[in-house]
């Protein structure tokens, strides 16, 4: 690798409990099957170099420039609410940090590089499928304003992946302001070392929520921080119909960003019990749960920074349970503002006719996503593209009566309402196509969902909803 790439060690450096050194299997046969050209410019990284050999080789982890030793982090986490002392990167690494345009640093992580001391039963390896549905759907949020991470490039490694079939193998190289999760608290806790503790709150400070260091309280200041990001967050998943499928507490970042697209998918029929991974039976992480996981989550991470908040238990425990507290209240709010930008209002909806819209989005079973975009035309009195929705005519028609006498924005709605967002049936299209070797449906799903509220001549079937038949059945896992 060339000396323009600079991968800085500082997690590496001030946490080295939780970065264990290691190395990325070899790959046979690296092969680029997508790069994200503009992302490469806001970290320096040259794209023509990126798709060399010496870059392929940098993107599966091969070769790193002299003096950069990749980690594996340690974390633990409570999966579908069991506790697990060591998780931990089982099949990914952070190769270092990077310097962005922005002036804030980020990861620079590859995930599917092979089993590391955390791997416990698995293979260390990712497959070319899951690994392009976490690039397409994270660029995706992030086109829509989502915080999330980001990925920077997704390479065939030519190395078979054993699943329920054999599949090609591949890397992601995933790009985010930091992988501290709530899982990261809970490992340094568990230790029981204090000092341990607090060098890991103190980094996420520096990292994500430097405003803190000026409050009486620092660490009590990174806690509400992180309520406040992650209600804000989860907030911004519900407007947007996001399913994120598997919110284990080692999946909740610190900064705020989603993280971990795994069997994550956009909600296409209008119903708070979706879920779509098969192992989550019970519909722990379905759509309509996810405000009250994420609070749970976030008690979780109160209880690993209990040692920091005050010296004195009892008081330590009040000051958690009051900044917890306030997420609903900051949830409500993130959700209501935003409900009523959606519905192109200037002021808060009427809470019955909010109450009233998702009853008959339920009962009507109708497209999230659809619905909410052909909802502009209707406020400049074109009502039929919407209407049409739904099998409860009367309803709906009473429901636009009450919404248009409040004089609805229809610019101002086709800025917060997509039209095309990735699509289940059109993922899983494009990715049995790059599976076998055909780009062009990624690529067109690509440039539709990275700039989602521009509708294009062209792309119209990427702003209808799914057959029928596909959106009943459809799992991601
Ligand atoms: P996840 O459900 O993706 O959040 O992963 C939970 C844990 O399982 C993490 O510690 C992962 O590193 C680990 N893991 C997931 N898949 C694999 C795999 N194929 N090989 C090794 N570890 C894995
Ligand atoms: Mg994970
Ligand atoms: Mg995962």
């Amino acid at each position: 690798a060339p000396a323009t790439v600079t991968l800085g060690d500082h997690f590496a450096r001030t946490l080295p409990e939780l970065a264990l050194a290691w190395r990325a299997e070899p790959a046979p046969a690296p092969n680029l099957l997508v790069l994200n050209e503009r992302l490469a410019a806001e970290l320096g990284l040259d794209a023509a170099w990126l798709r060399g050999p010496e870059g392929l080789r940098l993107l599966v982890g091969e070769q790193v420039p002299e003096g950069v030793t990749p980690v594996a982090q340690a974390y633990a986490g409570h999966q579908f609410g069991h506790y697990a002392p060591r998780l931990g990167d089982g099949r990914a690494l952070l190769l270092g940090e990077l310097p962005h345009a922005d002036g804030r640093p980020r990861d620079l992580h590859l995930k599917g590089s092979g089993r590391t001391p955390f791997a416990r039963g698995g293979d260390g390896l990712a497959a070319v499928g899951p690994m392009l549905r976490e690039y397409v759907v994270s660029e995706a949020m992030h086109a829509l304003g989502i915080p999330t991470t980001r990925s920077l490039a997704v390479v065939a490694t030519g190395r078979p992946v054993r699943r329920e079939t054999v599949l090609p193998g591949a890397v992601l190289a995933r790009v985010a302001s930091s992988h501290l999760r709530v899982g990261s608290f809970q490992y340094a806790r568990a230790t029981g070392d204090v000092d341990l503790l607090r060098r890991l709150a103190d980094h996420a400070i520096g990292r994500h929520h430097p405003e803190a260091v000026e409050a009486a309280n620092r660490h009590l200041a990174l806690f509400e921080a992180v309520v406040a990001a992650q209600a804000s967050l989860v907030a911004r998943w519900m407007l947007v119909g996001f399913v994120h499928g598997v919110m284990n507490t080692d999946n909740m970042t610190i900064s705020g960003e989603t993280i971990d697209y795994g069997p994550c998918a956009f909600m296409d029929a209008f119903d708070p019990a979706t879920a779509y991974s098969s192992i989550d039976h019970a519909g722990r992480y379905a759509y309509g749960n996810q405000p009250r996981v994420a609070e749970w989550n976030l008690a979780r991470l109160a209880e690993a920074l209990l040692p920091l908040f005050a010296d004195d238990e009892e008081r330590a425990v009040a000051a958690a349970v009051e900044a917890l507290g306030t997420f609903r209240a900051r949830y409500d709010d993130a959700w209501s503002t935003g409900m009523a930008a959606k519905l192109g209002l200037d002021h808060p909806a009427p809470a019955p006719l909010v109450d009233d819209l998702l009853a008959l989005l339920r009962d009507n079973r109708v497209d999230h996503t659809s619905f909410h975009r052909r909802l502009g035309a209707a406020a400049d009195g074109d009502t039929e593209p919407a209407r049409e929705l739904f099998l409860d005519l009367a309803g709906i028609d009473a429901w636009l009566v009450r919404w248009r006498a409040l004089g609805p924005d229809a610019a101002a709605m086709r800025r917060v309402n997509p039209a095309y967002v990735p699509r289940n049936h059109l993922v899983e299209e494009a990715l049995t196509a790059a599976t076998e070797g055909d780009p062009a449906p990624l690529e067109r799903l690509l440039d539709a969902v990275t700039a989602p509220y521009d509708e294009r001549p062209g792309l119209d079937r990427y702003a209808e909803p799914a057959p029928e038949r596909f959106a009943a059945a459809y799992q991601t896992f």
